[in-house]
């Protein structure tokens, strides 16, 4: 079968590991917060370079913490200037400062997804090391006064889930016009699955069942991004998420649209597979055409062919395949079909 290339890409610029935080369960964490890897400007360039003539619209930059890279509003001015619309992916303590965010906004950055981490200042200090709920809560109230389109993110993890009823409380005080949340996902460093931190799938789903009706009250417009099988659900209640609008899905390998880049130039399937690099800019390509012959040679369109297949026998015929994809296949790794595969049971496992 002839093999094609998605018709637009996501592009996320991972321009350092460095953080101003040290959540447990992060993956730079994982990868012991590299101080010192800071993408350069030439590797933005060579980004840029290769991007341009590729269906991308979206550069979201993403760290460890991207707003402490030192050129951070350079490298936002560089993307606006190629005609991209830069995102950025944030756990906003750089953005209570208020002429920094204006400053950025200027430099072009279009969207802002900021990464709330607890409901207060304690489970803060306790989760992530810093004593910065205040801070952050600033730094929405400063994005809502400026307009800038943006949202609250939560990574449901298992310091989440004991607090969560005080996240919703925190987002109902600082009202951002979005808020959506994800799932925790391990990593693979050094060849091992490495998962601190990280809640089971069961476990998650659970957690979603129990909080959706306090998110439907809340008033807060909210979605959430399933990254774990659709079936440990009850299935009534994957359809009230999908009739309601909940629900987003599909790991962007499964679709194939992402270019993730490292701070070293090197393409990522994706932050989670952050040692396992496809392949490099200036090696293997350095221009959109070669970036399209890249990614049709056989050993790559393997690779996103065997990611994009069904994980399990049941997947095959099952009709909610397209918009599940299993959920994130790196769990798949961590804990095979037998904790993935669940049954839609009414039944609360
Ligand atoms: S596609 Fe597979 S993992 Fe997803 S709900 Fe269906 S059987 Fe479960
Ligand atoms: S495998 Fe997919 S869902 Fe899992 S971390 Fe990577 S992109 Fe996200």
């Amino acid at each position: 079968m002839e093999m094609t290339l998605p018709a637009r890409f996501m592009s996320w610029l991972n321009i350092n590991r460095a953080c101003n935080l040290r959540c447990e369960w992060c993956y730079a964490g994982m990868m012991d917060f590299g101080r010192s890897e800071n993408m350069t400007l030439d590797v933005v360039q060579r980004s840029i370079d290769f991007m341009k003539g590729l269906p991308v619209k979206e550069v979201i930059l993403i760290g460890g913490e991207p707003t402490i890279h030192p050129q951070f509003l350079q490298i936002v001015r560089m993307l606006k200037e190629a005609g991209f619309r830069p995102l950025v992916v944030t756990n906003g303590i750089e953005f209570a400062n208020r002429e920094f965010l204006e400053a950025a906004i200027e430099a072009g950055v279009n969207n802002v997804t900021t990464s709330l981490k607890a409901a207060n200042e304690e489970d803060y200090e306790r989760f992530t090391g810093k004593k910065m709920f205040s801070t952050v809560m600033t730094a929405i109230k400063n994005l809502n006064e400026t307009g800038i389109p943006h949202k609250v993110c939560v990574t449901v993890c298992e310091d989440v889930i004991e607090g969560f009823d005080g996240i919703i409380d925190a987002l109902i005080e600082s009202k951002p016009p979005l808020f959506s949340f994800d799932m925790g996902r391990p990593v693979i460093v050094n060849g091992q699955v490495q998962g601190d931190g990280i809640a089971l799938p069961k476990t998650m789903a659970e957690f979603v069942i129990k909080i959706y009706p306090k998110l439907l009250a809340s008033g807060i417009t909210f979605n959430i991004k399933m990254l774990i099988p659709f079936c440990l659900f009850p299935r009534s209640f994957i359809e009230t998420l999908i009739k309601n609008d909940h629900l987003s899905s599909a790991c962007q390998i499964f679709e194939g649209t992402g270019i993730i880049i490292d701070p070293k130039g090197r393409l990522l399937p994706c932050n989670h597979f952050c040692d396992n690099p496809l392949g490099q800019i200036g090696i293997d390509f350095s221009t959109a055409d070669e970036y399209v012959q890249f990614r049709l040679r056989s050993d790559i369109a393997d690779f996103y062919k065997t990611m994009g297949s069904c994980p399990a026998q049941e997947c095959v015929d099952c009709k909610y395949w397209q918009y599940c994809g299993g959920g994130c296949r790196i769990h798949w790794l961590r804990y095979g079909a037998d904790e993935m595969i669940g049954s839609f049971s009414e039944e609360r496992r």
